[in-house]
């Protein structure tokens, strides 16, 4: 009994072991492949900006960053995923015409049911569409939640990858989960143009009035938000769309931007 007891407590040292071994690989392999991405990132921002802002547009830029950091120290993403990247993806997939709050209970249940990324590659797509029901768009959203799992399994060894041209080729997932992903889990500038940063972009006058297309406000955007900050600017872009300047009803009165804001309603 003893000898079994001996034997147990050795496999479930080496066990330790190698998970230890096979998590600090891991790391090893994430590091070296950010490290990679930001190299090429480098070089492709040294190409030509399409837009070039002028020092008025990049000044208004800066002061609408620091004013939002009054209000919205934190600048955190509103998606609870729980430092998992691939529960950011699928999560900004779910986004997709429904609410963070809503998208936020219904993955709860859907992590539950799918704990990791192998799971859910291999789910039951019916049961995927039963869970994400109440969110909209369910039918498409869980073939592109399972399409884009599958695929990060298969071709990209169960890791998220950075590049934008990988992010995009998934099932669902566009520049603006791409741009989320890219900021939030690997650290690049990124711009996630959606419908508030849209909105607010082109009130404020950082767009033309009246600007609808994503593309063009993130770029933007991206040449007049210092890069060092516009992950967190867009997070709180978001908190001050949804509070302050919603798409129906903008508190102008009192508004922290009031005096710099071309207010393009
Ligand atoms: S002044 Fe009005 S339009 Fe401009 S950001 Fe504030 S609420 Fe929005």
């Amino acid at each position: 009994m003893n000898d079994i007891k001996k034997t147990d407590g050795k496999n479930a040292g080496v066990k330790k072991a190698l998970s230890q071994q096979s998590s600090a690989a891991k790391k090893t392999a994430a590091a070296k492949k950010i490290a990679a991405a930001k190299k090429t990132a480098k070089k492709t921002a040294s190409k030509k900006p399409a837009f070039v802002p002028d020092k008025a547009l990049l000044a208004k830029g800066a002061e609408v960053v620091e004013r939002l950091k009054t209000v919205y120290p934190d600048g955190e993403c509103q998606l609870k995923y729980e430092g998992e990247p691939w529960r950011l993806l699928v999560m900004g997939i779910l986004s997709a015409q429904c609410t963070d709050v809503r998208v936020n209970i219904i993955a709860e249940e859907l992590f539950a049911a799918y704990p990791d990324i192998y799971a859910m590659a291999e789910a039951d797509i019916t049961k995927i569409e039963e869970l994400i029901r109440t969110c909209g768009l369910w039918r498409g959203k869980a073939a592109a939640i399972k399409g884009s799992c599958e695929i990060i399994v298969s071709k990209h060894g169960g890791e998220l990858p950075s590049s934008m041209e990988d992010l995009t080729a998934l099932p669902g997932v566009g520049r603006k989960i791409a741009n989320l992903i890219r900021g939030d889990i690997f650290g690049f500038p990124a711009i996630v143009a959606d419908t508030h940063c849209i909105r607010l972009a082109a009130r404020i006058g950082f767009t033309e009035a009246g600007e609808r297309d994503p593309y063009r406000t993130e770029m933007r955007l991206s040449e007049i938000i210092a890069p060092e900050e516009q992950v967190e600017f867009c997070h709180r872009f978001v908190l001050f769309g949804r509070e302050y300047c919603s798409a129906r009803s903008p508190k102008c009165e009192g508004c922290l931007l009031a005096d710099i804001c071309d207010k393009n309603l």
